[in-house]
Formats: C-alpha cells, sequence, structure tokens
C-alpha cells in the first residue's frame, strides 16, 4: 500500500463525519448512503453461464466458476485460439499459469490451510509490440474463468499517488468490475501495461524519477498486501464506511487482500530487444550458431531470450523482476496474420462492422482478395491488429453515414472498394438511385406518428405522396424525416385554425401537397374560413 494510507487520512475524515453527524437533519439526508454492503449486486458471469433467471431464481454463487474451473493448459489454448491469431507460445505459457494459479485459488476456496501455506504467484511479465493480442490474451482467460479483470498504464501512477493515480485504485477498481463483490475481486486479474516505461533511470537514461516508487508500490500488491476498499479520495465511500461504522458501533476499516490477484505487467521493450542482441552478439564473437543468425533476423525474438539481468540492467528493481516468474514474449502480427484475424478470430472488428451495418438491415460481402489488401494496408500502419480497424473505418466511414438513407440493402466490397472507397460508394447510390425503398416509405409513417403525438393531428399520405417525398429526398440527399419537416413546418399552425374552424382532425396529402404544401395548406385554410361562414 502506499504511503498516505499509513497515515490514514480516513481517521481524520471519519472524525469531521462523526461531528458533522451530530446534526439532526444531516442524518435525515444521509439515511440513504447507509444501506449495507450487502445490497451490493452479484459478479459478472463466467464465460456461457447465466447470470440472473428471468423469473428471479436465485442467483448462483460468483465463486461457483472458480470452484468448477477443471480446464487442463491444452483446452484454455485451444480457447484462446478461437479468438486470437498466432501467439503459439505465449498461448501455452499463459495457459499453463492460468491453470496452476487457478487451481492453487480452488484449493484456497475449499481449504483453509492451502490459503495459508506459502504460494510463489504465477505472475507474468507479458513482453512484446502494441496491437499484437497481449491485453487480448488475458481479456479472454478473465472471460474464461469469470473473474474481473482490469487494466491500466503503469505511466498514470505516481509514487505518491497524489500528483498520479494510486496503484491501490487498480484493486479498488478490481472490485467495481466484480459489481462490489469483494470475495470475487480477490481472484481477479490485473494487467499493468507499458511497464518499461517506469523502468528507472539506468542504463536507458532519462526516465521518469518516481519509477522506482511505482515499482516498489507495485511489488507490494503482487506480493501480499490489505489494500482499503475506499480511497481516501472517494467521499461517497468514506461516508458510507462512516455510517456502517456508525450502525456497527466498532470502528472497521474494509480491505481486500491481494495475495490471490493475478498480476500481468506488459510492454514493448523494443530497447530491451536490442540489448539482448548485443549480449549474444558479444558472447558468441567468432561462432555464430545457426540459432543465433536466425535471431538476428527477427528483432522480437530477441525478447524470448531476455534474462533476469538483462531486466535489472534495464533499470527494474531485482524484487520487481523476480516477483515475475513467467515471461514470455508476443510476435509481431504479419499481414498474413493479419488477413487471418479477419478471416477466423472471433468476434474480430470485420464482425462487428458486419454487425453494425446489420441494424440498419444492410449486408455486405467481402471476399478474399479485398480483405488480403485490408491486411497489406493495416500491416503499413505498424500498430498491429489496430491497424485493422484504422483502414475499416476508412473504408466503411461514408458507407455507414450514406447507405442506411438509401434503398441498398446489399453490397460488396472488394479490392478497388478498399482503395477508393469514396469512388465506389459514389458508384453504388448511382447504380440504385431507381430502386424505391420500403423502408424509406416507412420513414413518411414515421414521420406521420410524430406528427400525431404532438399535435394531435392525423396526416393521411396517399402512396404518391409518400413516392413523391422519397423521391425528392433520395435526390436531394437528405432523410426522409429532415424533407417532411422542412414541408409541414406551417402546418401544425395551419392545420389548428382549420380544425378550430371546422372541428377536422384528419388531413389527406396527396402529391399535390408534396410539390407545394405552403400553396395547398392557404388553401385549406381559405376554405375552411368560408365554410364556417357558410354554416353560421
Ligand atoms: P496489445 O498487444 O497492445 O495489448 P491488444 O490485445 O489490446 O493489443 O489488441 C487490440 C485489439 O486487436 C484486440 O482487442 C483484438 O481485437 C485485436 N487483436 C490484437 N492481436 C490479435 C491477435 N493476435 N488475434 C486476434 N485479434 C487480435
Amino acid at each position: 500500500m502506499s504511503k498516505k494510507d499509513d497515515d490514514n487520512p480516513l481517521e481524520e475524515i471519519q472524525k469531521q463525519l462523526r461531528d458533522l453527524m451530530k446534526n439532526k437533519n444531516l442524518q435525515v439526508a444521509f439515511a440513504p448512503f447507509m444501506q449495507s454492503s450487502e445490497d451490493e449486486q452479484p459478479a459478472p458471469p463466467k464465460e456461457g453461464e447465466k447470470k440472473e433467471t428471468e423469473n428471479n431464481e436465485p442467483q448462483d454463487d460468483p465463486l461457483d466458476s472458480i470452484r468448477s474451473f477443471d480446464r487442463k493448459p491444452k483446452e484454455v489454448r485451444d480457447y484462446l485460439d478461437r479468438f486470437v491469431i498466432k501467439q503459439e507460445q505465449a498461448k501455452r505459457v499463459l495457459s499453463v499459469a492460468v491453470c496452476d494459479h487457478y487451481n492453487h485459488v480452488r484449493r484456497c476456496i475449499q481449504d483453509d490451510r492451502v490459503q495459508a501455506a506459502e504460494y510463489l504467484k504465477p505472475n507474468v511479465l507479458l513482453l512484446g509490440p502494441t496491437g499484437v493480442g497481449k491485453t487480448y490474451l488475458m481479456r479472454n482467460v478473465a472471460k474464461l474463468i469469470g473473474v474481473p479483470f482490469v487494466k491500466a498504464d503503469a505511466t498514470k501512477f505516481s509514487e505518491t499517488g497524489y500528483v498520479g493515480n494510486d496503484v491501490d485504485d487498480l484493486v479498488r477498481d478490481l472490485v467495481k468490475q466484480a459489481d462490489g463483490n469483494v470475495e470475487l475481486a480477490q481472484y481477479g486479474i490485473i494487467y499493468v501495461d507499458e511497464i518499461d516505461k517506469i523502468a528507472a533511470e539506468g542504463s536507458r537514461g532519462g526516465r521518469d524519477v518516481s519509477g522506482r516508487g511505482v515499482q516498489i508500490n507495485l511489488l507490494k500488491l503482487m506480493e501480499e498486501t490489505e489494500v482499503n476498499l475506499h480511497s481516501p479520495q472517494d467521499m461517497m465511500g468514506q461516508m458510507k464506511a462512516f455510517m456502517e461504522m456508525q450502525r456497527g458501533g466498532k470502528p472497521k476499516k474494509p480491505t481486500i487482500s491481494t495475495k490471490n490477484i493475478l498480476f500481468i505487467v506488459s510492454g514493448a521493450f523494443d530497447q530491451l530487444a536490442e540489448s539482448v542482441r548485443k549480449r549474444l552478439d558479444l558472447n558468441r564473437i567468432g561462432f555464430g550458431s545457426s540459432e543465433e543468425q536466425e535471431l538476428s533476423k527477427s528483432g522480437i525474438n530477441f525478447l524470448n531470450k531476455a534474462e533476469t539481468q538483462d531486466f535489472i540492467k534495464y533499470g527494474f528493481e531485482p524484487e520487481f523482476v523476480g516477483r515475475l516468474p513467467v515471461r514470455v514474449a508476443c510476435d509481431e502480427l504479419t499481414k498474413d496474420d493479419l488477413a487471418d484475424i479477419l478471416l477466423s478470430s472471433e468476434g474480430n472488428a470485420l464482425d462487428q462492422y458486419r454487425k453494425d451495418f446489420e441494424g440498419y438491415g444492410i449486408k455486405f460481402e467481402m471476399g478474399n482478395p479485398a480483405i488480403h489488401e485490408v491486411a497489406k494496408l493495416a500491416a503499413k500502419e505498424k500498430t498491429g491488429a489496430r491497424g485493422l480497424v484504422t483502414i475499416l473505418e476508412r473504408i466503411f466511414r461514408d458507407f455507414k453515414f450514406e447507405l442506411p438513407s438509401t434503398s441498398i440493402r446489399k453490397f460488396s466490397v472488394d479490392a478497388e472498394t478498399v482503395s477508393q472507397p469514396t469512388e465506389k460508394l459514389r458508384e453504388l447510390i448511382e447504380d440504385n438511385q431507381d430502386l424505391l425503398d420500403e423502408n424509406l416509405l416507412e420513414d413518411v409513417d414515421r414521420f406521420v406518428d410524430s406528427f400525431k403525438r404532438e399535435h394531435g393531428l392525423e396526416l393521411r399520405f396517399r402512396k404518391a405522396a409518400k413516392v413523391a417525398v422519397v423521391k425528392e429526398a433520395t435526390s436531394e440527399n437528405r432523410s426522409v424525416l429532415a424533407l417532411c419537416e422542412k414541408k409541414f413546418k406551417d402546418f401544425e399552425h395551419g392545420l389548428k385554425i382549420i380544425s378550430q374552424r371546422t372541428g377536422k382532425n384528419s388531413f389527406v396529402i396527396d402529391k399535390k401537397v408534396i410539390e407545394d404544401p405552403d400553396k395547398e395548406l392557404s388553401r385549406w385554410v381559405v376554405e375552411s374560413f368560408s365554410s364556417s361562414e357558410e354554416k353560421e
């Protein structure tokens, strides 16, 4: 825990609250905060499990997912294969670490003696460039086991927690992720990225001076410590703790143990790869085994050759590195890997675009040549699989804006669409201009409904009038709704006058009205005057 927790600002705040609470009015105002923590929400469900039954049957114990965890490393690897392309070595190593850890956790839940025994946690140091699936691997692991997952960048923490965030916040966030279930949160996974950026000033020079302090704070969390559930900055939490203390009589400092939280720290470590390469180069002067020659072809492999001393030289505290016994590197993704992601990884970015278009009833096809073209452009971005999203967004941005307001419900994406999306979209719209879309006719009905809801007046569109509106909207490239609102902007006022004079609430809208709405409305108003005068 950080230094300021030892000073316990909580006591001071609680003392002030105690004084405040002598005021009877405040006791009433704070009553809603006095609910017990038992009201808190249950934890997230494990992959494939239902959190809650519709008919309010009793909910499963969130720890059941851990109690029933019986996967073997190969099964975990196979599960990860569904989502994560490549990274075979990382998948193997992580599967073993995760199975070991959650087998241990399961035994702890069943038997207190295991909990008390010495245990070396398989915390993981995950190396490799950005966007290659490091976080994605661990998110999927957490989903599979049914434990909460929290990720943060090491650079946002400061040694004291007064300037930047406090590392203890990570643990509190885990409790939030577990919907307040502390028992489940203590078995969650914390992922700290950009750890290479907090290597202390050393061989590389020029790094943030508080990096060492942050390492030490993280080290305490990785070992075993009790973290206060309420951050000193969290006034609401402080109040709740205080209210509970008032009710229970005894001062209680709610905490969570980090003993069984699994920590993953990760970073690109590009300069480390270079220094390992140099070390290996020096060692092999005059020899040059074929393995080393192989290694020099691909920089990233050097990370798998990094040893404890390399990390210490890089600027890490020996104890910190010592708490990260499992180390593995993820590989760079080639353009073929990126194509594989689009073709076979479950829930990949292209699937997301498919779903977005399906929301408007639009389907698209994308053949292999187009997918390889996307992968080729994405690889140039040098941001791993994140490049895929950048390229797909560039291709589909205008399609997403334009197509829902057209009659087009199907299109295909070829390699040319990937390189020239704007031109291909224009062609697509021009080729389909003559189609009349049922969906757009329904947009007219939506306008009619809202007009009736707002003004209590019915507009009965003839089919020809609807068709005319849709055609005009399409040719002007604006939405049916916007066109109707413009055409009928004076109708509320005019029709209300007519309604008052004649009692009429329903009006036929034919093609003439669409062609010149103001002229027709004026004619109707004049007629209503003469017909009511005739009556009088
Ligand atoms: P990082 O390595 O920087 O932690 P992420 O795991 O956050 O990268 O990757 C960003 C996104 O890219 C993921 O959410 C996932 O959708 C996709 N992605 C990255 N690597 C892979 C991969 N190897 N296989 C499938 N998808 C991937």
